[in-house]
């Protein structure tokens, strides 16, 4: 287990982009359809049980949460989006304060997006994806709740969301999928080695 993200802790929770903290961190942030398993996947991601609220009810009031790392590095979990029962236009408000952050966030290094394996690339997922593509902003996709499927199942939808990416975009600027699941803990090893890329990457040399 990596250290780093065990030491995550509640920071600050903001209800708009006006009180976002000030704009000279590092953080990465994650994003997902509501109940893709986000705040699963946080919690596994960091070792805690309940640093982010998993929900029996998504939808429930949305604000962006800061969990601080160390020196002044963060993970952000962005309200969920896509409930079925959250009215359009506050889901769409919600998405586009969302895109308007992975646009103007400088502190942004990377944006990773919680999908259910068993419905990946939805019309929102969609729209992040091309977003950060707009923004050069890397994104890496975990198709979460990998257990629910059989090894085999799991596998062909990995390789087939690897094709669309394959196909949608330029070597250089592809989002990167891996499989995942909070309830086996697998895929761990795999998403701490990109968000220490991103958040702890090595000096570059000379
Ligand atoms: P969020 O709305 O995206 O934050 O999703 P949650 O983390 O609250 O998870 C939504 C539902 O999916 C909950 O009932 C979780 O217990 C379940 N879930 C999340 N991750 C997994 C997983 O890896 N495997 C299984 N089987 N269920 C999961």
């Amino acid at each position: 287990m990596n250290s780093r993200y065990r030491q995550a802790r509640f920071h600050i929770g903001v209800a708009d982009l006006l009180q976002l903290p000030p704009d000279d961190t590092e953080e990465v942030a994650v994003a997902g359809r509501s109940n893709a398993g986000k705040s699963s996947a946080l919690n596994a991601i960091t070792d805690q049980r309940a640093l982010a609220r998993t929900s029996k009810t998504p939808g429930r009031t949305q604000q962006i949460n800061y969990f601080a790392l160390q020196d002044n590095r963060y993970l952000v979990d962005l309200p969920g989006y896509g409930y079925a029962r959250v009215p359009p236009d506050i889901s769409r408000r919600w998405l586009r304060a969302i895109g308007d952050y992975l646009h103007k966030r400088r502190s942004l290094r990377g944006l990773i997006i919680v999908m259910d394996v068993r419905h990946p690339l939805k019309e929102f997922d969609c729209q992040l994806l091309d977003w950060c593509f707009e923004a050069e902003l890397p994104v890496h996709v975990l198709l979460s709740k990998a257990d629910k499927l059989s090894r085999g199942a799991a596998a062909a939808t990995l390789q087939q969301v690897r094709r669309r990416f394959n196909e949608a975009y330029p070597e250089d600027s592809r989002p990167t999928a891996q499989l995942f699941s909070a309830l086996k803990k697998t895929g761990l090893d795999e998403v701490h080695r990109r968000l220490d890329a991103w958040l702890y990457p090595p000096p570059r040399q000379a």
